[in-house]
């Protein structure tokens, strides 16, 4: 059942354009959503796309990420172990702003007479365009161009360029180069659990603030996470015509104004470096340094310099990265090829705006284009955004695994709040503390842990970082697995089997139930792989295994017990039906009333309590389905189709992390039709508005499962074994033609799927083994192999 359905198409002028999503007009109604789409980031810093003007706005944001505030939760009714601090991340200083006068009349969108608009994220240079001709109320013609970026190879730097050129008149110009710290926040009354808490005083506290020429910089700090931001600017301005300049600057506050004196077809070229150091522990004077040092790099360079820079990183992306759709039949998906393409582009560009430079800080789940879920990791970081990375920017998924182990240390001292052995990471944070206010649909998600070490192993299986696996990966293998030790039991009325109660699975629409299958069979696979990984470090490394126990206290016998409790883990299984039920109790449930339901009354979460939705038969996002799709090779073909069959009907796609997992299993199995809806459904998840709020963000899991859509689903990917395989599907009239590249141990290996054939091609790497299906095929650089036919379902 595809409850979410319900795509919101934007307006019948955006164009379909492979590399471009583009406004051809100025949509006031689609502000909010248009800034999230319009979005750039690079992991660290992140900007709404908002007009340089200063307004108008929905919701004004540059975030950077991990930069977060903190508050006391306040519980009705406490009990021990709740999380007690909120983690919000918070606006920081705006830097984007340029506001333009011409003959003092204000350049403002909404009012202005525009002649022509053109608005664009360019996935191909990584940047935001604008191109506008505005007739003043005089009449004069005034041609503004602007181009905005977020550098993805310069961390902490940003560039706006921003032309003004008079068409047809003399006119006196001011281009006005402005920075604020936004006042108070508004404090937004909502029931969306989805959305960030708001501060209702002051956040930011001014700690320096001064200006060098045309050179300004305003420093802050947070009062209770104690984390402190230097955001500098420096506005140079190139024309043939006479100006003059003036700065000023408040603590909150800097401009540099410039007053030209405009004649027709004389550019007006305006350069605005953006810098932003964050710190935990350096001092005022210190970050304000570090801020200095970059700009005199940046300001050398010129706008040119920086955008080069920036498309060379772009196309090596894609080349990496590119997953690219040819011919694909315009009445069986719908759309044509090209809004397919740019779809999947845009998706995959905005992941890497949410990772590339996180760098020790992990992936919120709204990336950085929006404050919903208050900046925080879960774990669609490991299990949806994750495989992309791992094979196509390995460096960023070793980043961000590293980052996990950095919070070992709290997780562990959770673990110890909570009564357990190991580690217990948090279901949601910023700085590694658990941020969950409600721990029946946080807390009790315990299979973050085995996600994050299913995620571990992937990456070392695509990578061959053994290092990685040694320095940090054993660890975290060794605390995860004393954890469902402790967490479970051998279970009498269960036959003696390992028992995991008390836990919260994917599906946030049954909470604290007992042996939910995805988290027992997730758990098992992070306790045999403990098991593995240490006794070989015992055997081969012994120095390495020295180094663990001493870091761990670990005792041989561990290993033992480990493999014990997986190789008994109980996995609820119904003979009557031939399904795995999500747990315990789940087939006891009262059904869901699906035909009564308005349909405007999704997601139920909006809708009706919890403990309505948590004693019926209805699901929010893809539990069991998901293990079947991650554990794949376990369960044959026809034990998939009974699940999907009994698990399609009562998942309403309330999360936005369930129709990409729903759309590969359904190619699995062959329901080829199916994938293609719930596939589509994930694909415009963001450009079509399929769930109604990318206001708030872009769901940036489901962007990852898109990915994973094409790569597992229809390229029917498998990497469960250690080794690579594909089992292409493609529907018997399709004529579409898939190509991916994969990046695997040092090597890229590009798949075509193709109408008649399916190719492989070894682009960068010496040789290399993979499976057609069952067939074993060696690559080389000269020799690509095509297998013949591709299998029809
Ligand atoms: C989903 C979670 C997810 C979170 C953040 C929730 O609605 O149920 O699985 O981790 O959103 O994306």
């Amino acid at each position: 059942m595809l409850h979410h359905e319900r795509l919101r198409p934007p307006p019948a002028d955006y164009p379909a354009d492979e590399w471009n999503v583009i406004e051809k007009r100025f949509h006031p109604e689609f502000l909010a959503q248009l800034e999230t789409v319009m979005a750039l980031g690079n992991g660290y810093i992140g900007m709404r796309g908002c007009p340089e003007e200063g307004g108008p706005n929905a919701e004004n944001s540059t975030l950077i990420n991990g930069f977060y505030e903190t508050r006391s939760i306040i519980y009705g009714e406490e009990a021990f172990g709740f999380a007690k601090t909120g983690q919000t991340i918070c606006n920081v200083t705006d830097s984007k702003i340029v506001k333009l006068f011409v003959d003092d009349e204000p350049f403002s969108l909404p009012d202005a007479n525009l002649l022509s608009y053109d608005r664009r994220l360019n996935m191909k240079s990584g940047t935001l365009d604008r191109d506008i001709l505005w007739e003043t109320s005089a009449g004069k013609q005034v041609s503004i161009r602007s181009r905005r970026l977020i550098s993805f190879p310069d961390r902490h730097v940003a560039v706006i360029s921003y032309s003004v050129m008079l068409l047809n008149a003399e006119a006196f110009v001011v281009i006005s180069s402005e920075m604020a710290v936004n006042g108070p926040s508004i404090r937004v009354d909502s029931d969306d659990p989805r959305l960030a808490k708001t501060f209702s005083g002051r956040v930011l506290y001014p700690r320096a603030s001064y200006s060098k020429d045309r050179r300004i910089a305003l420093c802050h700090a947070t009062e209770k996470s104690n984390l402190i931001l230097t955001c500098a600017t420096e506005t140079a301005l190139q024309t043939s015509c006479p100006y003059s300049y003036k700065v000023v600057h408040t603590e909150d506050f800097g401009q540099a104004a410039f007053t030209v004196k405009a004649r027709p077809d004389a550019p007006i070229e305006v350069t605005k470096n953006i810098v932003y150091h964050t710190s935990r522990t350096a001092s005022a004077d210190e970050v304000c340094g570090r801020a200095e040092w970059t700009m005199d790099r940046v300001t050398g360079q010129g706008f040119q310099k920086l955008l080069a820079a920036q498309e060379q990183y772009m196309d090596d992306f894609w080349r990496r990265s590119d997953v690219q759709v040819r011919d694909i039949q315009e009445d069986r998906t719908k759309r044509s090829t090209v809004e397919i393409q740019q779809a999947i582009r845009f998706n995959l560009f905005h992941i890497l705006q949410a990772s590339a430079r996180a760098e020790d800080a992990g992936v919120p789940a709204k990336g950085l284009t929006g404050k919903a879920y208050e900046g925080h990791y879960f774990w669609d970081t490991e299990i949806y955004l994750l495989p992309f990375l791992i094979y196509t920017s390995p460096q960023i998924a070793r980043n961000l695994l590293i980052f996990r182990y950095k919070m070992l240390p709290q997780a562990r001292a959770r673990a110890r709040q909570l009564g357990h052995r190991g580690a217990m990471f948090p279901w949601r944070t910023i700085s590694g503390e658990e941020a969950s206010a409600y721990y029946a649909a946080g807390t009790a998600q315990y299979h973050i842990n085995a996600d994050i070490m299913y995620a571990l192993r992937k990456y070392v299986r695509a990578t061959g970082d053994e290092r990685f696996l040694r320095d940090y990966g054993a660890e975290m293998l060794v605390e995860t697995a004393r954890l469902w030790l402790d967490l479970g039991f051998y279970s009498h009325t269960k036959g003696g089997k390992f028992c995991i109660n008390g836990v919260t699975g994917p599906d946030e629409y049954k909470t604290v139930v007992n042996n939910n299958a995805y988290t027992n069979l997730m758990a098992r696979e992070n306790l045999r792989y403990a098991a593995q990984i240490v006794e070989s470090l015992r055997t081969n490394e012994p120095d390495a295994y020295r180094a663990l126990t001493e870091k761990t206290a670990l005792v041989p016998t561990e290993m033992e017990a480990w493999r014990r409790a997986a190789e008994n883990m109980y996995v609820p299984y119904d003979e009557k039906l031939k399904i795995i039920p999500q747990d315990d109790s789940f087939l006891d449930l009262e059904p869901w009333d699906f035909k009564n339901i308005p349909a405007d009354h999704y997601p139920l979460l909006l809708f009706y309590h919890p403990l309505n939705i948590y004693r019926k038969q209805v699901i929010k996002q893809a539990d069991v389905i998901l293990a079947l799709f991650l554990l794949g090779d376990d369960f044959p073909v026809e034990a998939k189709k009974r699940n999907v069959d009994f698990y399609d009907l009562l998942t309403t796609g309330d999360s936005s992390l369930s129709s990409c997992v729903e759309a590969i299993i359904a190619a699995q199995i062959g329901d080829i039709e199916k994938a293609i809806r719930y596939g589509m459904a994930a694909l415009l998840m963001d450009l079509a508005d399929v769930g109604g709020n990318v206001r708030d963000g872009c769901h940036i899991a489901s962007m990852g499962g898109t990915w994973m859509m094409l790569v597992y689903g229809f390229g029917g990917m498998r990497d469960n074994d250690g080794t690579l395989s594909f089992w292409p599907r493609r529907a018997p009239q399709d004529n579409a033609i898939l190509r991916f590249p994969v990046t695997y141990r040092d090597n890229v290996l590009e798949v075509e799927i193709g109408v008649e054939k399916v190719e492989y091609a070894l682009r960068e790497g010496e040789d290399l083994v993979i499976h057609h299906q069952t067939e074993e095929i060696r690559l080389t650089r000269e020799h690509p192999v095509a297998v013949r036919p591709v299998s029809r379902m």
